[in-house]
């Protein structure tokens, strides 16, 4: 008999989507139809946060239109170059909140863990764009130092996966760091921040659902949606293997201007998310990073559209409009 042939190193499917996503300019404009002077881009803007954008869900935005609601969420615009006084590189001020390398303590019986700097799509808004992520490599050691701390704390109870995208990690790392966390008895659930169930709904697969199902610890997923258009047949379906392999869904939103701004749009966003088994959780007004002072929404007009949105909907299906405040012992309800 012959020898087998050598392994071949595998790849999932969801990592070649990952490996495949649009960072030119060029491409995605060709795929919408649009010509990329009509677009108000920077070069300047994409140098330090470059263009990502998953195939999947670049194909959920409408073509010819450059103001889709998707495609503003992810194109590096001229609008970030301009000064915005009070936006800022460290809005959260998180650096102060670091118990060992990628472990924040703000809040009482939570931590998160910044299991990675990596994510599937690049989000112009995103609090956490100027993050050193070089100086948080919580992984370097196999997240010894986090789970040492975490293992010191008998009041943590829930342990935050968060990013970057921990989803963007391989299986056999999470699985890992889901049995070590397990370990730990006084911890009781496993929630992970994500939004490769919306981006990247192949990521789903069952080697996610089998140690995300198989852990003593509950597991909750915050997918982050922020527009109904971003719902499609795929992340129904995404949403429902989650949801019969026992996780519980909740949904974080950012309201942003131009893109999700309106009443009728939230009141569609929340039906859709519930129509899927999601439950609307949070409505963040914009953290003032800079480059993002764009989207910005005025506290006086968000307080007025959650009170519109509140008209619209039932009480479970009201995100709680909230904000960061630097110091405070858990995010501030406005509304
Ligand atoms: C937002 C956040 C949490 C989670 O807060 P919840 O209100 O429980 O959703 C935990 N830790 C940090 C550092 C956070 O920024
Ligand atoms: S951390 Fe979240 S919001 Fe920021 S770029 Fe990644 S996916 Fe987008």
């Amino acid at each position: 008999m012959s020898a087998p042939p050598p392994a071949v190193p595998t790849s999932a499917p969801w990592q070649r989507s990952l490996r495949r996503a649009v960072s030119r300019i060029g491409e995605l404009c060709e795929l919408l139809d649009l010509e990329p002077e009509e677009l108000g881009l920077d070069e300047a803007a994409w140098r330090d946060f470059p263009l990502r954008v998953p195939r999947g869900f670049a194909a959920r935005m409408r073509r010819g239109d450059p103001h889709d609601p998707l495609l503003l969420q992810v194109l590096p615009s001229a609008a970030e170059l301009l000064p915005a006084p009070g936006f800022v590189a460290d809005p959260l001020a998180e650096r102060r909140a670091v118990k060992a390398p990628g472990l924040l303590h703000k809040f009482a019986g939570r931590v998160l863990l910044i299991t990675t700097g990596a994510c599937a799509v690049h989000c112009r808004y995103c609090f956490r764009r100027h993050f050193p992520y070089a100086e948080h490599r919580p992984w370097a050691d196999g997240w010894r130092q986090a789970l040492a701390c975490v293992a010191g704390d008998a009041s943590i109870r829930e342990v935050i996966l968060s990013g970057g995208d921990p989803l963007v990690l391989d299986d056999d790392k999470l699985a890992a760091l889901a049995l070590a966390l397990a370990d730990l008895g006084h911890v009781r659930r496993l929630r992970l921040h994500s939004r490769l169930p919306i981006v990247l709904p192949e990521r789903v697969d069952d080697a996610l659902l089998a140690w995300l199902s198989g852990t003593r610890l509950q597991p909750v997923v915050v997918i982050h949606a922020n527009h109904p258009n971003e719902i499609d047949g795929g992340v129904r379906a995404a949403l429902a293997r989650l949801r019969s392999a026992g996780v519980a869904l909740l949904n974080q939103a950012v309201l942003l201007r131009r893109v999700n701004d309106d009443a009728a749009v939230l009141a569609a966003l929340s039906e859709s998310l519930f129509a899927a088994g999601v439950l609307p959780y949070y409505l963040h007004l914009l953290d003032p990073v800079a480059g993002a002072a764009h989207f910005e929404v005025g506290e006086t007009r968000a307080r007025r559209l959650h009170a519109e949105l509140a008209a619209r909907l039932p009480g479970y299906l009201l995100p709680r409009l909230v904000r960061e405040v630097p110091g405070a012992p858990s995010k501030v309800a406005l509304g």
